[in-house]
């Protein structure tokens, strides 16, 4: 993983002080707290940001506490201190007075050790959260101290550090972390920790400065002394990965001389003239005229293309791999699975067929003979345009002349993918990123940041918006008859199931069962049903697709291989079983197979009856919006950044604070201040830019040559 983004890893001699060497850690405490913790240096520690604070500035007496009060915090005398109840039920118990009351204090754990420690008679502050048990009052557990020394470790508000439970046993617990934190502020100056953010952002955006910041996250003096150090500090994280992200792009820019494809008079032309089946949308049109600037520009295009299912992003990209065809190089389109790849090839050589160009396939079970045969065919040039899925990637693909990349539905694909993708001396070919699957907007800034984005927001004319309808499985009868009502129609329908996992426990309807159940159901009448799953091997995969683009089978039953890509216009039908289990961008992606042609189409998501609240969220946004941007906005806060489509395997930097889904405020103004002031400052050497610049050049990204990203 990257080293955090965060501008700690500035150079300085006294964060790289071992731990051990701060007062009360010593020996054996370092070991600990190196080993189970990761804290070996001044730095580690400063940068182990507490999980929360507590308020400790608001007292209450025993008479205030009642059965609604969450976290309490008293100050009085314990008496009655005594063992109570036996085996698991056995607990100290205590009684704690004030001059207003009495309440009981218990804990379980650590019985020994408080019956030498708590005295009765002695002054104590408790802090823990209240109970209500038979009735009763009490506080378990709760934290407790001499009032003497709460006043030695001062702050109102508590950092409360993560503690790995078998540490505290052993002598490191929250109150040894809050004094070594304060110990460790109390060695450090703003020398050690000098600002990188010029002064004018920060006045803008009124953040305090990182020593403030960083001595507020552990030890604040107000509430909004921590907030604002934590908008500090995220801002300073998203804002260096935008200041690095922008470098790059402009490094790119500048130093990868893309291929100059001037010549569109053949193909492309003709194409366009006679081969194109349908009108471009306005669309479609501003999308192609932007690559046609791009690739005219001299340097090397890198583009992301959002449009959502249905938008039409594969002709744009066929219309972008002719301009390379036209100039006498090659293109290739990269899918995600065998079976979109073999259908866009398919798709590619049927428009292609009256112009005499040269269509390769090249997929893992290309093999033997014919893979030799395609091998060669990229390295002598004559295959022109190359299909294909990651084999696309395999040392042993030499393309003689490649010009024009597309990526298609890979938002697995980030930076750093992409920068091991092609590492062509000869010049880098421009790049398309194609997704469907729309990605929110403080996601695409994060994950594509370094790209040019180009949308197609709009639908060819005469789509109507797919009705999405929700069943639950005791409907199925009235389901049946409605998809028996659109076959009659001419219809096909897709049933799409979330798994033949024989291994898997949980009881859900398998593919097979409900392959099996629906032949009994229809083998009375003359409908047909297909099947595809993951299981299969790829000649009757693409059997059981053919029959069914050929209309011979009026229902698919699949897993979700056929989730992205594929095109059969006379489907009107996506029933999606266990449609709870699918996250919102697979059924929006399923949703999309259906409504691509002329019919009004249907989606059917069958659910149990007892549905999770995040699943009732989910059924419920599919059945509000066919809004893909919306959708995903949905996904990730239910979600969250990290588990939407891959990202977490794209290399991504993982803040150290800021959370995508709820910090795009800050991801905005960071973003725009870094263009800002690139824009006015592009080397970073003004004098109030200087630190900034010195911190980015020290900045070694470990195994990326920005230089070479392409
Ligand atoms: P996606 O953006 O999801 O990849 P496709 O490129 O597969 O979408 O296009 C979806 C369908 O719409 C295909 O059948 C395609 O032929 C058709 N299509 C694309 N553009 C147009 C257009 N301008 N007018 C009519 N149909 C179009
Ligand atoms: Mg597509």
């Amino acid at each position: 993983m990257d080293s955090p983004k965060f501008g700690l890893q500035i150079m300085s001699q006294v964060l790289d002080t071992k731990i051990m060497f701060l007062k009360g850690v010593g020996e054996k405490r370092a070991v600990l707290l190196r080993d189970h913790m990761g804290l070996d240096t001044f730095r580690d520690l400063l940068m182990y940001f507490p999980y929360r604070h507590e308020d400790r500035s608001v007292f209450l007496t025993v008479s205030d506490v009642n059965p609604g009060s969450n976290y309490v915090q008293l100050k009085g005398k314990f008496r009655n201190i005594q063992v109570v109840g036996g085996g698991r039920a056995k607990r100290l118990s205590a009684e704690l007075t004030d001059h207003t009351g009495v309440i009981e204090c218990v804990w379980f754990n650590g019985i020994s050790w408080l019956q030498k420690t708590i005295k009765e008679g002695a002054l104590y502050i408790v802090y823990g959260k209240l109970n209500v048990f038979n009735g009763k009052m009490n506080i378990s557990h709760p934290e407790v101290e001499l009032e003497t020394l709460e006043q030695q470790t001062g702050g109102k508000l508590q950092p409360m550090y993560s503690i790995p439970e078998k540490l505290k046993n052993r002598g490191i617990n929250n109150k040894l972390m809050v004094k070594l934190t304060s110990a460790l502020i109390g060695k450090l100056t703003s020398r050690d920790l000098p600002e990188i953010l010029p002064q004018k952002v920060l006045s803008a955006y009124r953040l305090p400065n990182r020593a403030e910041a960083l001595f507020s996250i552990h030890h604040p003096a107000s509430d909004q002394a921590l907030q604002s150090a934590k908008r500090r500090i995220k801002f300073e994280e998203l804002f260096l990965d935008q200041v690095r992200m922008l470098q790059t792009k402009k490094v790119r820019y500048t130093v990868s001389r893309g291929l100059i494809l001037k010549n569109i008079e053949g193909v492309f032309t003709e194409f366009y003239k006679k081969g194109m089946p349908f009108e471009l949308t306005d669309a479609q049109k501003r999308v192609l005229r932007e690559l046609r600037n791009d690739v005219l520009s001299g340097h090397q295009m890198n583009r992301l293309l959002q449009g959502d299912v249905g938008s039409g992003k594969t002709i744009v990209a066929l219309m972008g791999l002719l301009m390379a065809v036209d100039n006498g190089h090659q293109g290739c389109l990269m899918a995600p699975t065998e079976i979109l790849a073999r259908q866009h090839y398919k798709s590619f050589v049927e428009l292609l067929a009256p112009f005499n160009i040269e269509v390769g396939l090249l997929t893992g079970s290309v093999k033997g003979k014919e893979r030799k045969q395609v091998l060669k065919g990229i390295d002598d040039g004559s295959i022109q345009i190359l299909i294909g899925t990651h084999a696309l990637i395999e040392k042993t693909v030499q393309f003689k002349s490649l010009a024009f990349v597309v990526i298609d539905e890979q938002h697995r694909f980030g930076v750093e993918q992409r920068s091991k993708l092609w590492k062509s001396e000869s010049g880098a070919p421009h790049i398309l990123v194609m997704t469907a699957t729309p990605i929110p907007r403080t996601l695409s800034m994060t994950y594509y940041g370094d790209l040019d984005v180009s949308v197609i927001d709009e639908l060819p004319p005469g789509r109507k918006e797919i009705e999405t309808m929700h069943f639950t499985e005791n409907n199925r009868l009235k389901l049946f008859g409605f998809i028996k009502q659109q076959i009659k129609l001419g219809r096909q329908v897709y049933i799409v199931y979330p798994l033949i996992e024989e291994s898997e426990k949980l009881d859900l309807n398998n593919l097979m069962e409900g392959y099996h159940g629906l032949q009994r159901d229809f083998s009375k009448s003359e409908y047909t049903i297909g099947m595809v799953h993951g299981r299969m091997n790829q000649e009757e995969k693409d059997f059981e697709m053919k029959r069914f683009v050929d209309k011979k089978t009026n229902i698919l039953v699949s897993t979700t291989v056929i989730e992205v890509g594929v095109n059969v216009p006379n489907a009107s039908v996506m029933v999606i079983e266990n449609a709870e289990r699918f996250g919102l961008a697979q059924l929006h992606q399923l949703r999309g197979r259906v409504g691509r042609g002329e019919f009004q189409s249907y989606c059917v998501l069958v659910t149990t009856n007892r549905l999770s609240n995040d699943g009732k969220t989910r059924i419920q946004t599919m059945l509000q919006t066919n809004d893909g941007f919306r959708i995903a906005e949905v996904d990730m806060l239910l979600r969250g950044p990290g588990e939407i489509e891959g990202t977490r395997q794209s290399g991504r930097p993982i803040y150290l604070l800021a959370d995508l889904k709820s910090d795009g405020k800050i991801l905005e103004a960071a973003r725009a201040s870094a263009i800002q002031i690139l824009e006015s400052d592009p080397e970073l050497s003004n004098p109030e830019n200087l630190a900034l610049g010195v911190f980015m050049k020290n900045w070694k990204e470990s195994s990326v040559d920005w230089s070479k990203v392409s």
